[in-house]
């Protein structure tokens, strides 16, 4: 025995206890240290099964917070990974360069929406967000003195890093603690036509009225292309980013997509602008990028924009992660880009929308209970009425063998791309009996899961 093992045997501790010392010492996201939700112990997981302590297999309908694109373990991305920590785990950027870093820059520039030609890589989608505001506010500093405020659009979400919040829905809960602290931004009503409805240019109303009126104070309009995620999963007409584009661009206002959600695939297009056709002055991508892996962002901009930076008082741009380039995330990330392109992830994605809408759409006959159903690409979303509570909601899909974490009032299934028919039908049948059992509850007015 070395003297490492020796460590680490003094250290075997029984589960109970580590579980103990989790609930007791260990934070856990948007939930209270002193009565914390109660957590599930993965302790492994392959395809799209997370395995439980106790043996327990569950159909994976999230993706790990809408990550993990290809599944668990995937033998293409371990090994990859796998190459790389031999030959070079972690070196600063600064001043150096390396392959995997090169490599997926000049990649994601073949396949991102024309003209995104200059890349920066990050650790974490919200600091993608940060470097893209700093972006906008040092290109604007040269071009346009004197604008340092964003515009967004409500029933957004962006991050939980300070600027990040400052342009998240202020109503959603994720900043409302902190307002004291965060900047202020401007917040227009959210694109008013759903993704299937019928287009009126009547929407872009409350886009123009406020630019016409306050252009010389906005650096950047930011928002997610097509699908608002964490904000109410919510999917508008793709006419209003190429009226939004036209719109920005007539006002010297820097348009950033946050593609963090729905880059590489997750809306039956590779990326959500595509819908649109529209290349935005700034692209952020974080989550499906190493397809699930590990922790890496990028920000992409255009050429006006990193040589309107070169022109800003300070000439450079200040920010330099740590971590920034992690050879690691870089090498899963092109191993997560062979998969897309290998893989034709858009008729996956397609394929997945229509089981998804299939499967879920009569449940708005549930009319007390249901407000809408929809499905674009790899998400199917159920809007209830009411809020409902998320840890009773847990148990119920783990009882049935199934990983879905509502929230607020939406139940929605957001798969990886390799899932099965038959385990997305798992997925469907377990959230058409909760519905069920919520709306006869609703009939007898005595719920157990309402809040
Ligand atoms: C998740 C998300 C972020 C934040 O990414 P993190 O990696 O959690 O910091 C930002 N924007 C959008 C649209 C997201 O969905």
């Amino acid at each position: 025995m070395n003297n490492i093992d020796k460590v680490n045997d003094k250290k075997t501790e029984n589960d109970s206890e580590l579980s103990e010392f989790d609930e007791k010492h260990v934070w856990h996201p948007y939930t209270s240290l002193s009565s914390p939700i109660p957590t599930y112990h993965v302790v492994s997981a392959d395809k799209c099964l997370l395995r439980l302590d106790d043996g327990r297999e569950l159909i994976d309908g999230m993706s790990s917070w809408w990550a993990c694109c290809h599944g668990y373990s995937h033998p293409h991305l371990i090994e990859a990974v796998q190459k790389q920590l031999h030959t070079l785990s972690h070196v600063m950027f600064a001043g150096i360069r390396h392959d995997p870093a090169t490599v997926l820059c000049k990649r994601l520039k073949g396949m991102l929406p024309k003209g995104l030609n200059n890349i920066f890589l990050a650790d974490s989608g919200s600091v993608a967000v940060e470097v893209a505001l700093k972006m906008a506010i040092q290109y604007q500093s040269a071009r346009n003195p004197g604008r340092t405020r964003f515009l967004t659009v409500k029933g957004g979400y962006h991050g939980d890093t300070m600027a990040a919040m400052s342009v998240t829905d202020p109503g959603s809960g994720f900043s409302s603690e902190y307002q004291c602290y965060i900047p202020r931004q401007y917040f227009i009503e959210r694109p008013s036509i759903p993704f299937h409805g019928e287009w009126k240019d009547s929407a872009m109303l409350p886009l123009e009225n406020f630019l016409k009126e306050h252009h010389h104070e906005i650096a950047a309009f930011i928002l997610e292309p097509v699908m608002q995620g964490a904000g109410g999963m919510y999917f508008y007409h793709p006419q209003y980013l190429v009226r939004a584009r036209e719109i920005c661009s007539r006002y010297d206002v820097v348009m950033i997509c946050d593609e963090i959600a729905t880059g590489f695939g997750r809306t039956g297009r590779m990326f959500a602008c595509e819908h649109a056709g529209i290349t935005p002055d700034i692209m952020t991508l974080g989550k499906g990028l190493t397809g699930g892996m590990m922790t890496l962002s990028a920000v992409a901009v255009t050429d006006r924009i990193s040589e309107g930076i070169s022109l800003s008082p300070s000439r450079v741009l200040m920010h330099g992660p740590t971590f920034m380039a992690n050879p690691l995330a870089c090498a899963a990330a092109n191993g997560s880009l062979d998969l897309l392109l290998y893989e034709d992830v858009c008729s996956q994605t397609s394929h997945i929308e229509k089981v998804l809408y299939d499967g879920l759409r009569d449940l708005v006959s549930c009319t007390e209970t249901v407000k809408e159903v929809r499905a674009l690409g790899a998400c199917g979303v159920v809007e209830l009425r009411k809020n409902v509570d998320t840890v009773s909601m847990q148990r119920f899909f783990v009882d049935k063998g199934i990983w879905l974490r509502p929230f607020g009032n939406i139940i929605y299934i957001y798969p990886p791309f390799i899932i099965t028919d038959e385990q997305l039908r798992a997925c469907i049948s377990a959230v058409r009996e909760l519905v069920f059992l919520l709306n006869d509850g609703v009939q007898t007015s005595q719920s157990c899961f309402s809040v």
